[in-house]
């Protein structure tokens, strides 16, 4: 649980009004140290608690990363994300949406560097096409 900085602006401002009743120089220069130490770990930790976020994200992009490569399932030519998703894209026929298309990967990409590449997708002449924004794969799924 974070501290509230409103809680430590409060309890330095009584701090600041004591040192200032006191009179004494010594004491006031210290508090105004202190204040500045403070301020700059306030700072720190906002930082800090920036970067955590960042980490716990990326983190969970591996996970979820792992859990689709356990789960992948071959449709045709290319890898789909799971056995529950190779069902929808096959009742759907031609209609494939791009939350379909996000689970469906390029197998060329797949196989090269085990990267899953999400396909982008039309409808073509010959039915609904699927190409690989980077390797520029290209297959027909229906
Ligand atoms: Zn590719």
């Amino acid at each position: 649980m974070k501290l509230p900085y409103t809680e430590v602006r409060s309890a330095i401002g009584a701090l600041t009004k004591a040192i200032d009743k006191s009179k004494n120089l010594e004491l006031s220069t210290a508090g105004i140290n202190l204040q500045s130490i403070i301020s700059q770990l306030m700072s720190e930790n906002d930082d800090l608690e920036h970067e955590n976020k960042q980490l716990k994200d990326q983190l969970a992009d591996a996970w979820q990363d792992k859990f689709d490569r356990s789960n992948l399932v071959k449709y045709k030519d290319i890898w789909i994300a799971d056995e529950q998703t190779r069902s929808e894209i096959k009742s759907v026929g031609n209609q494939i949406s791009d939350d379909l298309l996000t689970k469906m990967y390029c197998p060329r990409c797949f196989g090269k560097d085990t990267k899953l590449i999400s396909l982008s997708g039309f409808n073509g002449d010959y039915g609904y096409e699927v190409t690989c924004p980077v390797c520029r794969f290209s297959t027909h799924v229906t």
